[in-house]
């Protein structure tokens, strides 16, 4: 059972008088419970607990926040159906998806609990001491991380699991030893209590300090002034580039600046050959008519400019896109805004010159429904046109025609930075295929050759991140294990005798 309050430390609280309900997209209807936003006092209450956490929570052992974390995968199972219908209800997504999210979550959970079970993530390095060295002795120096503190986490819109109360931020931070406090997103905040229920739960089992957990609910300004309190010192965020951006802001003007790494918005550039285009242009447009689709094009990652060197088959590939677009059955968006976002810039985008709209569901759809749109630009009036550049959340996609291959490289190299990048080629190919790989490197986190970039596997060796807006720290990841990096920094030992050493650096 929810009841809508904050999750403050451990207890439950509501305060305030500010409320508001989640949304069933499928039904077009609000959901019944009703959820009261944090007030200044409950956020203030939950930062001092955090920082009060901290000092307890940074010098648990690693097994025992490896304990903790896999206790929360274990309390997110045991929500059961209950979970699931939740997530359902307030995203309109599947019950497959919420599934395989739930699954992704625990996993995530699990190999963050496996990485902290000993130390080697601390990248702790030892330089023995010299004291016979000339013309100076050298000391024995010994280098560790140490986590920042306690960390702001804002959760998705489109993943109410494995990007939210318990997703890859949460896990990496806690796995790091930095307490938590999540900011709920709105429009699944009854997910996000059901899961910091889970988290209390294995705090407790598992003797965690009280404040090491909190999340609240509320709008734009509880988030203001979470990221604001002195208390807070990092801050994970995943959503617009509007949001992010002004986190980041916000954050960079406190008397103590601190790290937001926010992951934003991102087009995913797709080239395609003419070489491709010949030999399989149909199974590709096939393939990426169900990668513009899947999730109803709701991903970070959804592949929403395709470029090709205009070519005898171009024509019929994009034709052949749309069509397989068009065919497959319309999907409901995650919230009415998210809908109404959708339409808004999708008609921007196919109102300016030159573009041509070649499909679109056509017809009416049920509320909050989305119409799949390809649309088609000549690489010229996309290079005129910044307009074109920017990101239509949902499933929407765009075919460059360029008309030869300096053009797409000049296209490649002006695009803001991406999370992916993505060269459909054959292997003895007629365009320069180490020129396109040199132009889209510099511009993206992650490189795929043959495939689509929705699906992000979570592993060490994935980077999800890229040159900014896609991300405001392309050196770091917020996907795999490498994630926890953004919550640590380094600290030297210089000359300290062993006892006063941690654990980890006494070797
Ligand atoms: P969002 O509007 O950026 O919101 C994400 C979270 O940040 C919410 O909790 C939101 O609170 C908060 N927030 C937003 N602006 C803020 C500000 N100026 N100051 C403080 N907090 C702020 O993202 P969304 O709701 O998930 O989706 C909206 C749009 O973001 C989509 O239509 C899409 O364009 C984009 N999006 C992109 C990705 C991606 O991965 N590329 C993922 C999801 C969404 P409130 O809800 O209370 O405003």
């Amino acid at each position: 059972m929810i009841t809508g309050k904050n999750c403050i430390a451990g207890d439950f609280s509501a305060k305030g008088n500010v409320e508001f309900k989640t949304m069933d997209p499928k039904l077009n209807i609000e959901n019944p419970t009703t959820f009261v936003e944090a007030t200044k006092e409950e956020i203030e209450e939950a930062a001092i607990s955090a920082w009060n956490a901290f000092k307890v929570y940074r010098k648990v052992s690693g097994k025992q926040r490896a304990a903790f974390l896999n206790a929360i995968a274990d309390e997110i199972l045991a929500l059961d159906q209950e979970l699931v219908d939740m997530y359902v209800t307030e995203s309109g997504l599947p019950e497959g998806r919420a599934k395989g999210e739930r699954g992704r979550t625990m996993n995530q959970l699990r190999s963050f609990a496996e990485l902290v079970a000993n130390d080697d993530w601390r990248e702790n390095t030892f330089d023995a001491a010299q004291p016979d060295r000339k013309p100076l002795p050298k000391d024995d120096l010994r280098k560790t991380m140490i986590p920042l503190g306690p960390v702001a986490v804002f959760g998705a819109s489109n993943f109410p699991l494995a990007y939210s109360t318990a997703g890859g931020d949460t896990a990496s931070a806690l796995a790091a030893g930095c307490p938590v406090i999540v900011k709920s997103h709105p429009m699944h905040a009854g997910t996000s209590e059901l899961v910091a229920s889970a988290i209390v739960k294995a705090a407790e089992k598992t003797g965690m300090p009280k404040g090491v957990f909190s999340s609240i609910n509320g709008g734009i300004q509880a988030g203001v002034d979470l990221v604001n309190h002195p208390k807070i010192k990092a801050v994970g965020f995943t959503g617009s580039i509007t949001g992010g951006r002004a986190l980041f802001d916000i954050a960079a003007k406190r008397e103590e600046p601190i790290p937001v790494f926010a992951e934003m918005g991102s087009v995913n550039p797709v080239i395609i050959t003419p070489s491709a285009l010949s030999k399989r242009g149909n199974e590709i447009a096939k393939t990426y008519a169900g990668s513009i689709t899947l999730g109803t094009g709701q991903f970070c990652t959804n592949p929403g400019l395709l470029l090709t060197v205009k070519s005898e088959n171009t024509q019929d590939f994009v034709k052949e896109l749309a069509k397989e677009t068009i065919a497959l059955d319309p999907q409901c968006m995650l919230h009415p805004n998210i809908k109404s976002g959708y339409e808004k810039k999708g008609a921007d985008v196919t109102s300016q010159s030159g573009v041509e709209v070649v499909g679109k569901v056509e017809g009416e759809l049920e509320p909050n429904y989305a119409a799949s749109v390809v649309a088609t630009v000549s690489g010229t009036e996309f290079l005129a046109n910044p307009k074109l550049h920017q990101e239509v959340f949902g499933p929407f996609s765009m075919v460059v025609q360029c008309k030869d291959e300096a053009e797409l490289l000049q296209i490649i190299e002006g695009l803001e930075g991406q999370l992916t990048g993505t060269l459909i080629a054959e292997e003895s190919d007629s365009l320069d295929l180490m020129e396109m790989v040199d132009a889209l490197q510099n511009r993206v986190g992650r490189i795929i050759y043959n495939g689509v970039p929705t699906g992000v596997e979570v592993c060490p060796s994935m980077q999800h991140g890229g040159p900014y807006p896609a991300s405001t720290d392309s050196r770091f990841t917020a996907v795999g294990t490498h994630a926890i990096k953004r919550w640590v920094r380094p600290v030297s030992y210089q000359s300290f005798p062993k006892n006063l050493l941690p654990d980890h650096l006494k070797g």
